[in-house]
């Protein structure tokens, strides 16, 4: 399997040589250049497996650049009861993402019993487990800098902790985590993870990564790499979980089912993308955003018009508080059959913060093919979803998972079941709960108290010099 540009003027690559990097040299993204078909007789095959043998399966299909027994050992590894063991409302932690039935043909799937309580732990732990197994054959090293607003870094932090030939530097803007996120992250001992607090807003924190990658020179001599949600690893470990999700909801492969998929950088939403198109039965896709609904726009308009940062707003389900969608490049690929000339026309204008219109195109007519409906959700719907879901089903949605609740319950169709992912725990949202219940949010004994432990962080003013100096002393 070999790997190509969205915009067509990368060569191809293996696997390997995307793990580590991040855009393709022509500032497009990488996709595979086909997607690998799944017959009935895999399907009925895969029914029985355990979750990590499914994974195997899949990502097999994927990566064809590690010998079938390491990969199979890494995925083993990753997927295992004990790493997703934070499970609620009845779960089976052997099945790593369990259904939590509410209703009849209505599901949430747990995505966030991993160690940091939300979805980016199902693609990134595997991500920690390739880049060691990579680095450690090629004996090369990486230090990753990233910048985050809560979840993506978290999850990053516990994939890499402890990894050989990896270090994190992770900026995060000081005093805006909430104190479980910043508890999460801080109380980390390990020798390779350094968390840098930076006066000032995430957009000052991102600013600075974005300045140090822009320093190839740099760049290069520090071996700096990230762990951005466009990374296509990452991406291809959450297909997975969808036909996890599939086989749990179903008796047999001849059913569909719809999955509703609480969305941001669109990263999520497109492994479901994915799996529908390797013919996993997938009747629709709805995607749900917050008030920052730049991606609803597009499903219901067709125009995709990228928001400034002063037009994003700050919601009380921030992991979706995006301004434009990273991963989206990857599903209009798809959708104007694959013509990198196309995308290149389309992203010269996003890439200048410009809106694009597909309504008056050709390709606007084949959306119906790919599923996709869209919906938004607010303040007072999120809050309203969590008081209804808790009065009804007696249980706990975190906010990003209460948006897709909301969504999930006005696009559902009569006899199909619907799944709504779960992105988070509600424990990460304290504030909200008790906004919208008055109670606290359940949260798993093993992390009662995790505020009062040591937190390791330096705070730093947002300055690029200061803050190289800072990786160059410690890498
Ligand atoms: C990252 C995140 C999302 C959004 O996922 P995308 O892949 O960016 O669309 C939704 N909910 C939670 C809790 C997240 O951490």
């Amino acid at each position: 399997m070999r790997y190509i540009s969205t915009r067509g003027q990368s060569a191809p690559q293996a696997f390997c040589d995307i793990l580590l990097g991040g855009l393709a040299p022509d500032g497009g993204l990488y996709l595979p250049e086909s997607y690998p078909q799944v017959s009935r007789a895999d399907l009925d095959a895969w029914r029985q497996l355990s979750y990590a043998d499914l994974a195997y399966e899949i990502l097999s299909k994927f990566i064809t650049d590690i010998p079938a027994d390491d990969l199979k050992a890494i995925v083993a590894k990753t997927y295992t009861a004990d790493v997703y063991r934070f499970t609620r409302n009845g779960g089976n932690a052997s099945q790593i993402t369990p259904l939590t039935k509410l209703d009849d043909g209505l599901y949430t799937q747990e995505l966030s019993n991993g160690p940091t309580l939300a979805f980016k732990d199902m693609a990134m732990q595997l991500l920690g487990n390739l880049f060691e197994y990579v680095l450690d054959k090629r004996g090369e090293s990486i230090n990753i800098l990233g910048a985050t607003s809560g979840d993506t870094g978290s999850a990053a932090e516990y994939a890499m902790r402890g990894k050989h030939n990896v270090k994190v530097f992770m900026l995060s803007p000081d005093g805006k985590m909430s104190a479980f996120q910043r508890a999460q992250m801080y109380s980390l001992t390990d020798a390779n993870i350094f968390n840098i607090a930076v006066r000032g807003m995430f957009d000052d924190a991102q600013d600075i990564v974005k300045a140090v990658s822009n320093d190839a020179a740099f760049k290069k001599q520090y071996k700096i790499g990230a762990v951005n949600s466009i990374n296509w690893a990452r991406v291809a470990a959450q297909i997975v979980y969808y036909f996890q999700g599939y086989f749990l909801a179903t008796q047999t492969n001849d059913e569909q089912v719809s999955f509703c998929v609480p969305s941001g950088n669109f990263g999520n939403i497109c492994a479901g993308h994915i799996a529908r198109m390797m013919g996993l039965p997938i009747k629709q896709l709805v995607l749900a955003t917050n008030e920052n609904d730049v991606l609803d726009e597009f499903f219901r308009t067709g125009i995709y018009r990228p928001r400034t940062s002063a037009e994003t707003s700050v919601t009380s389900s921030p992991s979706m508080d995006i301004s434009k969608a990273s991963n989206f490049e990857r599903f209009v690929f798809d959708l104007v059959g694959r013509d990198p000339v196309v995308i290149r026309d389309l992203w010269s204008k996003v890439d200048q913060g410009k809106a694009f219109d597909l309504s008056t195109t050709v390709y606007w007519k084949d959306l119906p093919k790919f599923g996709f409906v869209s919906g938004r959700s607010s303040h007072t719907d999120r809050i309203n979803t969590i008081r209804f879901a808790q009065g009804r089903y007696q249980v706990m949605l975190d906010t990003h998972t209460a948006d897709g609740l909301k969504v999930a319950l006005e696009k559902r169709q009569p006899g199909v079941p619907m799944i709504v992912l779960e992105t988070a725990q509600p424990a990460k949202f304290e504030e909200t709960i008790r906004e919208a219940l008055g109670a606290e949010p359940v949260r798993p004994a093993e992390l009662a108290g995790i505020e009062n432990l040591e937190q390791h962080v330096v705070v730093m003013d947002p300055d690029v010099e200061a803050i190289k100096r800072f990786v160059v002393e410690r890498v």
